[in-house]
This record gives C-alpha cells, sequence and structure tokens, in this order.
C-alpha cells in the first residue's frame, strides 16, 4: 500500500530528532490511527522502507496515539478533550504529555515492547520471551503494541516463532515489524501483515528539517540532503559528524595531490586505509566527485556537489571522461575489497597514485 503524504505541523515532542521524519508521513500515520479508532486496524503491521525514512519511529508514534489518554481511545480511560473534534490529520497525534505518552516516549511502557537485533540476529530466544510475556494480559495499556525492529534480521528459526503469534494473535495486542523490503522476510510472515511502505523523504523536505532543527546553513542542508537518499537520519547524522567539513578537507586533498610527493601520497593512502568503514565513507566521497567532475561539462546543473562548483569548474577539464570512469572503476576495486576483506592497503595506494596521476 502506498500512501501519498503532505505535511502538517506536530506537537512539540515531534519536532525532536527521533521524531521529524513523521511530518512527512502524517496522511499514512492520519490512515493508520483512523483505522485503529474505527476497530479496522489490521493485528500486524509490517513497515517498510529505506534506513532512516522513520519506520520505527511511525511504530512508536502510532502506539502512542492508540493509547494517549488525551485523545478519543477506544477503551482509553480519559475523556475526550475539546481539542478533538474535526476530520483535520493535526487531531490525530498524541498528546505527548500524558502519562502513557510519557512512558512510551521514555521507553518505560509496560506494555510497549522492542525488540531489536541483538548484534546481527533477532533470535528465538528474543521471540520466545516475547510469547511468554503476550501469554499475560496488558499491564495497564488499553493496547498493547510490540514493535520488531530489522524484522529481516530474524533468522527463520525465530521467523517461524513469531508466525504462531501472528497465526493467533492475543487480545488487545498489535504487532508491528519494520524491515527495510518485504524480500527479506518470511513469505508467510508478510502474508499475515498490512503492508505500509513509507516512501523516500524529499530532498528539500530532507534539507528544511536540518536548516530548522540541525542549525544547517543552507548550502550545508541542500548538500546533505542530495547526500541522504531520501533518510533524514542519515542526514542528521552526517550534520552532526561534521561530514561536509571531512569531505571538504578530502576533496582539497585530492586537488593538490598532483603537486605531491610519492612519499606524502603513499602515506595519504595508508592513512585512508587504516580503517575500513572510514575508507568506505571516503570512497563514496570520491566517487561522487569523480562522478560530478564527469557530468558538468554535459549538464553543470545536476551535479550533487553544488557547494563546490567553482573548484568542479576548475578541475573538470583537466582530464577526460575516460580518465575519469577508469577511476570509478578502481574506487569499485578497493570497495570489493573492503568487501571479501581484501589487501585493502594495496588497491588504495594504486588508486591514489592514479587520481594523482589524472592531471600529470
Ligand atoms: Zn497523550
Amino acid at each position: 500500500m502506498i500512501i501519498r503524504t503532505k505535511e502538517i505541523d506536530l506537537p512539540a515532542f515531534a519536532l525532536s530528532s527521533e521524531f521529524n521524519s513523521l511530518k512527512y508521513h502524517i496522511k499514512t500515520l492520519s490512515y493508520l490511527t483512523r483505522a485503529f479508532e474505527a476497530r479496522n486496524l489490521s493485528h500486524a503491521l509490517l513497515f517498510t522502507g529505506l534506513q532512516g525514512v522513520g519506520k520505527q519511529a511511525a511504530a512508536k508514534l502510532l502506539s502512542m496515539a492508540c493509547n494517549c489518554f488525551k485523545r478519543a481511545v477506544p477503551g482509553g480511560s480519559e475523556p475526550e478533550t475539546d481539542e478533538q473534534s474535526g476530520d483535520d490529520e493535526s487531531n490525530i497525534w498524541p498528546c505527548g504529555r500524558c502519562r502513557s505518552c510519557q512512558k512510551i516516549l521514555n521507553n518505560s511502557h509496560p506494555d510497549i515492547l522492542l525488540i531489536r537485533p541483538t548484534g546481527s540476529l533477532i533470535k528465538i530466544d528474543q521471540v520466545r520471551s516475547l510469547i511468554q510475556k503476550l501469554s499475560l494480559k496488558p499491564y495497564e495499556a488499553a493496547n498493547r503494541f510490540i514493535i520488531i525492529s530489522d524484522a529481516d534480521s530474524m533468522n527463520p528459526e525465530a521467523g517461524n516463532a513469531l508466525l504462531k503469534v501472528l497465526e493467533e494473535p492475543p487480545d488487545r495486542t498489535t504487532i508491528m515489524l519494520t524491515a527495510r523490503q518485504v524480500s527479506n522476510l518470511l513469505p508467510t510472515i508478510v502474508s499475515r501483515c498490512m503492508h505500509i511502505r513509507l516512501n523516500p523523504i524529499p530532498e528539500d523536505f530532507i534539507a528544511r528539517v536540518l536548516k530548522d532543527n540541525h542549525e544547517a546553513a543552507p548550502d550545508e542542508a541542500s548538500t546533505l540532503a542530495r547526500m541522504a537518499s531520501g533518510s533524514i537520519s542519515k542526514a542528521v547524522f552526517m550534520k552532526t559528524n561534521h561530514w561536509l567539513d571531512r569531505r571538504n578537507h578530502l576533496i582539497q586533498e585530492l586537488v593538490t595531490l598532483r603537486s605531491r610527493s610519492i612519499g606524502f601520497i603513499m602515506a595519504f593512502a595508508e592513512r585512508l586505509s587504516q580503517d575500513k568503514e572510514i575508507l568506505t565513507e571516503c570512497l563514496e566521497i570520491f566517487r561522487i566527485w569523480l562522478r560530478d567532475l564527469i557530468i558538468y561539462r554535459y549538464a553543470p546543473d545536476r551535479i550533487v556537489y553544488a557547494d563546490l562548483e567553482d573548484t568542479i569548474r576548475n578541475e573538470y577539464r583537466k582530464s577526460d571522461s575516460e580518465t575519469l570512469l577508469s577511476l570509478v572503476d578502481l574506487i569499485h576495486t578497493v570497495q570489493k575489497k573492503i568487501e571479501s576483506n581484501g589487501n585493502v592497503r594495496l588497491s588504495t595506494e594504486i588508486l591514489m597514485m592514479k587520481m594523482a596521476g589524472q592531471y600529470r
């Protein structure tokens, strides 16, 4: 199911980093909350979408909305307030202040359970322990919610155990799974869930969140938004980890590489290859830089590093597309070495020597 989304103002709590992608998914969440109120919501939901698109936050918010004391919740223990009338989508949001909302926000609600991978897997023991908890009635919530984050990391044993719960769901309990793609899950699990696909978040929306909530300058915000591939959490991570400073430093090193000694270039390559995670990130920065140099002569408005246009204009003529493409191939070679645990240092040295040679 794909539901188109539009934006709307949210309550104060929703402006925190944890929830800042949800403004984009309001239509979807509104639909789900209304279905819950009409007692029409499936007992098993599956949220899919890119990493960082807001799947877990959406599940958490839905569990808040369906248990908030200040909303008209079936089985809720406090009366509806005067803010809750009408069809305005802002009215579907939980208050964020009542006892139930506060506990869920603090991850301390006994009936809102989060299961996530320990290490790289969700193991059978975690599912067994969940089944045990589900055999009891909810402690205090009108509606119990189980969030199984990264459900695609369940091993088949755990998946089959969960399947039994999905087949015979306990009373007043909704199970919500999140996964990047349906294809990573057991088909028998998928077929028992209502599927909610969260679309990638558009660049201009991400840029605005970075400017409004994370003090990004306009240039910085639009570059990071372009790099984030539809994921707000990726964009925010890049912002808080000073990704732009690192990129600027690396590109500066790259364009001055031609004037460096062989010794310097080898030392630079050695530094890069010391940490595979950092190297992976640097290779991606280089790959986009080369892509921009190639594309600038044909479509200058399509470059990713638009904030570096002056530098790109100075550099793009210094090598032909064929040379640049061969460098992109070399980057792929190093990336493969990283994945296969091969000799990264040697291939990084070759890459940097060729990068330095492109201008000679
Ligand atoms: Zn509330």
